[in-house]
């Protein structure tokens, strides 16, 4: 029987963390960034106590979550577009942007669907070296061209750790081409407390230049219910509306979401949680000569070139043992380092005690 032709991709399929190991029924998930402390009571609460209607579409427009957002990040509801992930809103920028054979350049360990989505539309990809896993600002001018029609950047990066200072960005988007979408990914911005950061958000409302994505899978702890969300200038949000799947987001996501950001408590709990069990668990693993970025988002990129034992031996060892890190070479091509994400505090626990049986010193 024949088969239709198709498309092909040069494409390298997304590969999550993973979260299983064979025969293990409990398994400690450490490998895809996910919320320490799950979701916020207040987002359970009202999706569990709340009369759901699901035998209707949702609003298409997620009008009350815009809100909420704009409420929550003092913005203009109307530069809001939410998406099913941010993930959705990544795949929507490329679509209207990117003509087959524009070029959109990315730093070279650049978080995985910038990539995928653009060559899906034909875009050329075109890496700009980092510098000791930290985006050079400097390379990325370098590979400019003419046909240059995005810059996509995640700050703090995934899977690096390594951030942008708020003196870089400005420096970046006053260098680049103006008329070259310069697009933030703020993924990780809620835990960031260091002094030389800003969000995104924060330094490019006003930018028609500039594209900035935000989600609830990380710090609001609702990966699994797909929300996320985009702000820009009216033309380009509105642009997007035009393409967007009209009922995208689904209705139980935009309520869990609206809700999330008015839980403060919860919000300063995971920003304290992770920068003490981050800052302890760097400083731990530094006994055994693993050493890792400087504490940002809720993860670490762990590198194992002055430790005795390789990053694959650690992995494996933890696997065996139901503990799940980020191998960084699928789909990154990053050797001997590992992706530790933050975890609870009985997680954090559990692994430290593990790698102190497995790497005995
Ligand atoms: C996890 C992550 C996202 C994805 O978020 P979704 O909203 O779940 O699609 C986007 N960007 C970066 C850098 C991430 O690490």
């Amino acid at each position: 029987m024949t088969t239709p032709n198709f498309k092909k991709f040069n494409i390298e399929a997304y590969k999550p963390g993973k979260s299983k190991v064979k025969r293990l029924k409990k398994v400690i998930k450490l490998s895809a960034n996910e919320s320490a402390l799950g979701m916020s009571p207040k987002a359970k609460r009202i999706i569990s106590n709340k009369k759901l209607v699901l035998d209707k579409y949702p609003d298409g427009k997620s009008q009350n979550l815009r809100k909420a957002i704009s409420n929550a990040y003092k913005c203009n509801p109307e530069k809001v577009i939410c998406g099913a992930g941010s993930d959705e809103v990544i795949q929507m920028i490329c679509q209207l942007f990117l003509n087959p054979k524009d070029e959109v350049v990315l730093p070279e360990y650049s978080f995985l669907m910038y990539r995928i989505y653009s060559k899906i539309v034909g875009a050329k990809v075109i890496f700009a070296k980092e510098s000791n896993f930290k985006v050079s600002v400097k390379d990325i001018l370098k590979k400019i061209t003419k046909k240059t029609k995005i810059v996509f950047i995640a700050n703090p990066n995934n899977p690096t750790g390594t951030y942008l200072t708020k003196k870089e960005l400005l420096g970046l988007r006053k260098r680049l081409n103006k008329k070259i979408l310069l697009v933030i990914d703020d993924a990780y911005a809620e835990y960031m407390k260091n002094k030389d950061y800003s969000s995104g958000l924060d330094l490019f409302k006003n930018k028609n230049n500039v594209f900035i994505l935000r989600t609830f899978s990380k710090m609001f702890g609702l990966a699994s219910l797909r929300v996320g969300w985009g702000y820009g200038s009216k033309k380009i949000v509105y642009a997007l509306n035009v393409i967007k799947p009209p009922f995208n987001v689904n209705g139980i996501a935009q309520l869990a979401a609206a809700e999330s950001l008015k839980d403060k408590k919860f919000i300063n709990k995971s920003i304290k949680h992770n920068l003490f069990y981050a800052r302890n668990i760097k400083k731990f693993l530094e006994r055994y000569n693993i050493y890792s970025n400087s504490v940002s988002a809720n993860f670490l990129l762990l590198n194992f070139e002055k430790c005795k034992y390789s990053a694959k031996y650690l992995y494996e060892k933890l696997k065996k043992k139901g503990i799940i890190l980020r191998s960084t070479e699928d789909g990154y091509h990053i050797k001997n380092k590992l992706r530790l994400t933050i975890g609870s505090k009985k997680e954090n626990l559990k692994f430290m005690s593990t790698v102190k049986q497995v790497l005995k010193k």
